[in-house]
């Protein structure tokens, strides 16, 4: 727990900073963590020996190239694209952080679509930064296309989860080639779960079409390394340019690059272990469904978390915590998620554990 800012240091801040509550991800220990959507099955053992190999070689008495090259030209040739149009960052958050100074500030709009990843809110309003909201719809969460390309004719930046975070749901390519043609500005699809999602599900086949394209993904997800902290934004050169102004040369060190490198060279070793999360999702979702009598409502998901709606749902967290050393994501109180919890696909005994902690405990509170 933060122990808070005290006035006189406050009062020094910069304004937008003073603010601001700082993202608290509510990390406890607990036997099963399902709170922040990682690969919980692990890293296969064939890419693990390799990584090691890579690590124990790294020379870390020089500065790590500063733009990842090796990693750069590996992702560049899996993507099907120039080398000049892969940014790699410290992890997605860097990424996003760095769009926003280089495409946010004063005078400019981000177009936000809620319930959505919290952090890109929290780095707009860090650098001051209009946040035009255009809300999901409250039952479904779908985007309401036409409101989003109105206000995408007047934003710098319009930022697309898909699969959102929390939600799950995929936003069509149809849609985002209508979005590009309308923004003046730079439109993101953040795909940080994409590779959960039905084969496809990307929006990287319009980079040639659209300059103003940008699409983020990361390897903490299905690739098993949010430890190391390597994310990447695929785009046109102009805007990889434009996100190296702002960038800090050393930000992504030598040891993740040369970690990340094996990872990405080993990325169809991945697959299966991808197939077994998405079939859990599905089995896990259809256990949920079962709980409907309890007052659970699962939605579908394309990435490997899901959100559900539980009745008491702050309590539910807390009990699935403190009495069954589960840990999941509560999002109670976010606006427009009442009574919502995300969970993250574990692996098949997490799952179960997690259901039948969940009906005993509704079950618990009816009686
Ligand atoms: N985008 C979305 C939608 C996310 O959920 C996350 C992680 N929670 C990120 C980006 C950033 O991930 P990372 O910094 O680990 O690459």
């Amino acid at each position: 727990m933060s122990p808070g800012i005290n006035d006189a240091v406050r009062a020094t801040m910069r304004p937008s900073a003073a603010d601001l509550e700082p993202y608290d991800p509510t990390f406890l220990p607990a036997s099963i963590n399902l709170s922040a959507n990682e690969n919980g099955y692990g890293m296969p053992d064939d890419v693990q020996a390799h990584v090691e190999a890579a690590l124990a070689k790294v020379v870390a008495n020089r500065y790590p190239q500063p733009l990842s090259d090796a990693l750069r030209s590996e992702l560049a040739a899996w993507h099907g694209v120039d080398p000049a149009q892969v940014m790699v960052g410290n992890g997605g958050d860097e990424l996003l952080f760095n769009l926003l100074l280089a495409f946010g500030g004063r005078d400019h709009a981000l177009v936000n679509l809620p319930p959505t990843f919290s952090m890109y809110r929290l780095y707009a309003q860090l650098l001051e930064t209009a946040v035009v909201d255009v809300p999901r719809d409250p039952d479904s969460f779908a985007v309401d296309v036409d409101a989003l390309v109105t206000a995408a004719r007047a934003a710098s930046l319009v930022i697309v989860t898909s699969p959102n975070n929390p939600t799950g749901d995929l936003f069509p390519i149809g849609d985002t080639r209508r979005l590009c043609e309308a923004c003046p500005g730079i439109v993101l699809l953040d795909e940080a779960y994409v590779e959960f999602a039905p084969e496809g599900s990307t929006a990287a086949p319009l980079l040639p079409e659209f300059e103003n394209l940008a699409i983020l993904h990361t390897l903490s997800k299905a690739f098993c390394l949010a430890g190391a902290r390597i994310g990447y934004v695929l785009g046109s050169p102009s805007v990889v340019s434009a996100l190296a102004t702002v960038r800090q040369p050393y930000s992504v060190n030598a040891l993740s690059q040369a970690a990340a490198l094996e990872v990405v060279r080993d990325r169809m070793s991945f697959s299966a272990t991808i197939e077994e999360i998405e079939a859990e999702r599905e089995r896990l979702a259809g256990g949920l469904r079962q709980l409907a009598g309890l007052g659970v409502r699962v939605w579908p998901s394309a990435a490997n978390f899901l959100l559900v709606r539980v009745p008491g749902a702050h309590e539910v967290h807390r009990q699935l915590r403190d009495e069954h050393s589960i840990l999941v994501r509560d999002f109670s109180a976010t606006p427009g998620l009442d009574g919502c919890l995300r969970m993250t696909v574990g692996t098949p005994q997490e799952n179960d554990a997690v259901l039948s902690a969940l009906a005993e405990i509704l079950k618990g509170g009816s009686r």
